[in-house]
């Protein structure tokens, strides 16, 4: 065998393998699509397409991918690292009820199980309260005071060293086993990816950490393909096939390994097994692609017309509100200069049908052309610009399904439609438009086609009993195969209505602690 464990994915879920699978001893590979990347390789704004977003048929190899489903528009992040290099940081932690429901429900006591692995995970990603609040996250809490929930305004927890601004220090965070780091300059700029080695990308914790160990990380590389050897369950081992994601000619590998870890995220994952359960892997469970969910998120914009205001300056997420016992609001930003995302937002408009929304955005239009000429044309759209991020741990779920030209697409599965029109967020943007005197937008997709955007989208090869209710069992094994997993954000076995990357890093703790030492192994 070449390796013990190949992992497929560098995001937050194969990360936390890789580091804990090499401490074990195993011989590791983690192989990732998307490129490495230094601090200065990150795009000084968004208006680097080439290295901000991912998209392969243009030679686009950066750090973001948008995927546009039916029912969902989804970003995720690609590179070593995965999401880590385009999310915001912030690490909340889920309420009781995502403990105590959807399919993993009844396996395990998780809250109590769990707790120890999300204080593991909060060290190991360097959580800290961020020490800063800005224009747009004083908007929020005037707005808090305006509705008379001020109680319920915090500062967000958040992966970023806060040492001195841009002051090279020693490894802050693992005894000096990590890499140097600087202090965090609030400019704004974590999700075009972080200039400044100020934020805790796992490249600098969790896979620094595991590459110490041994672990090697091929990046640029994609796998196509998971085939048992000899025996139809994996027990003697997988070749694992893979192929460049970045040349146009490329070379076909081969590799032999005991076990497989599927991280690629849920687009990564949920996409490959279920074009493996028609070939190499038929005893997956007929689970596969369903109780797909977002956290009910809507991502509406809003200017401000105020000149002398600065919204790009802070953190990604530096504040959040908790507007009632389901639902919260997030302050998001993007660095000065990142104005790129103007060209894909239209006047905010609500309603269930098409053509009312296009006669509000026209009316909009006409009744305010100088608020919009200056939105679209004279202003720094980042500089003016914040993004409201609305989430509910309210359920409903979709199911992704391969069409016969191998395309993944998504239908209904239980609940509603998910929809960016919730009555609540739509009161919420009011209030702040009303707190900070300005104008809100949208992604025209929301308000053209009302297909909801997501960043954070779970599920699809989620937790059962057996078989007939998951994908796999409570330590993350797959069902129908040996020494095959799946730890990232697919694993997500119900609604944890907050930002999901805590969370998936404290589960794919608590898988990593479940399998033995290598010299344990009889
Ligand atoms: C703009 C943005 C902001 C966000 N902000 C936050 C936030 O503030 N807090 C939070 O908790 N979450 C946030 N998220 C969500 C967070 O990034 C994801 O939930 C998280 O990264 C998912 O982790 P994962 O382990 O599932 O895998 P990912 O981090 O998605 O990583 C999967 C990796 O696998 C690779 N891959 C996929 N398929 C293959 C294959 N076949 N072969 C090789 N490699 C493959 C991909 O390139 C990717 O790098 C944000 C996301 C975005 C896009
Ligand atoms: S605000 Fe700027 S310096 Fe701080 S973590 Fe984000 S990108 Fe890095």
């Amino acid at each position: 065998m070449d390796y013990d464990y190949v992992i497929i994915g560098s995001g937050f879920g194969g990360s936390v393998s890789a580091l804990r699978l090499s401490e074990k001893g195993y011989k590791v590979l983690v192989v990732e699509k998307g490129k490495w990347f230094k601090a200065k390789d990150f795009p000084k704004s968004n208006w680097n397409f080439k290295k901000w977003l991912w998209v392969p048929y243009l030679r686009f190899f950066g750090i973001m991918k948008l995927s546009v489903f039916k029912h969902i528009a989804i970003i995720s992040g690609t590179g070593v690292g995965g999401g880590s290099l385009v999310y915001a940081n912030t690490l909340p932690t889920p309420k009781s009820a995502f403990f105590k429901s959807g399919s993993w429900n009844e396996l395990n006591d998780w809250e109590k199980e769990l707790k120890p692995y999300y204080t593991l995970a909060l060290r190991m990603l360097g959580a800290a309260k961020n020490p800063k609040l800005f224009d747009g996250d004083l908007g929020l809490k005037k707005m808090a005071e305006n509705l008379n929930i001020q109680g319920k305004f915090s500062p967000t927890r958040v992966a970023i060293f806060f040492g001195k601004p841009n002051q090279k220090q020693k490894d802050p965070y693992f005894g000096g086993k990590g890499p140097n780091r600087s202090g965090c300059t609030f400019c704004g700029a974590c999700m075009t990816g972080c200039r400044h080695n100020a934020k805790n990308t796992l490249d600098k914790n969790y896979l620094y950490l595991a590459q110490a160990n041994g672990a090697e990380i091929m990046a640029e590389n994609e796998v196509y393909d998971v085939r048992p050897i000899r025996n139809s369950n994996g027990s003697q081992g997988y070749e694992v096939l893979l192929k460049s994601s970045t040349k146009i000619f490329s070379r076909h590998q081969k590799i032999k390994t005991k076990g497989v870890i599927f991280s690629g995220g849920v687009l990564g994952t949920v996409k490959l097994l279920l074009k493996l359960k028609n070939k190499s892997l038929p005893n997956l469970s007929e689970k596969l692609g369903e109780d797909i969910r977002s956290n009910n998120e809507t991502l509406v914009s809003v200017t401000g017309l105020e000149k002398e205001k600065n919204y790009s300056k802070g953190i990604a997420i530096g504040s959040i509100l908790d507007t009632d016992e389901n639902s919260h609001l997030e302050i998001c930003r993007y660095g000065e200069g990142s104005d790129a995302w103007k060209l894909a937002h239209l006047p905010y408009v609500t309603g269930s049908n098409v053509i009312s929304r296009l006669f509000k955005i026209l009316l909009k239009f006409l009744k305010h052309p100088g608020e919009y000429f200056k939105i679209y044309f004279v202003n720094g759209w980042a500089k003016n610009t914040v993004v409201l991020l609305f989430m509910q741990t309210l359920d409903s779920t979709l199911k992704f399904k391969r069409n016969a030209l191998g395309q993944m697409t998504s239908s209904i599965s239980t609940g509603k439609a998910p929809t960016p029109f919730i009555p609540e967020s739509i009161q919420l943007v009011k209030a702040y438009r009303k707190a900070i005197n300005g104008v809100s937008t949208s992604f025209a997709l929301e308000t053209l086609a009302g297909i909801p955007s997501t960043a954070h989208i779970l599920g699809g090869a989620v937790m059962g009993k057996d078989a007939t209710t998951g994908v796999i069992d409570k330590n993350n094994k797959v069902f129908g195969y040996e020494q095959l997993y799946v730890i990232d954000g697919a694993m997500i076995s119900a609604n944890p209505g907050v930002n999901p990357s805590l969370t998936i890093t404290a589960i794919a703790e608590h898988a990593m602690d479940q399998i033995v030492m290598k010299n344990e192994l009889s």
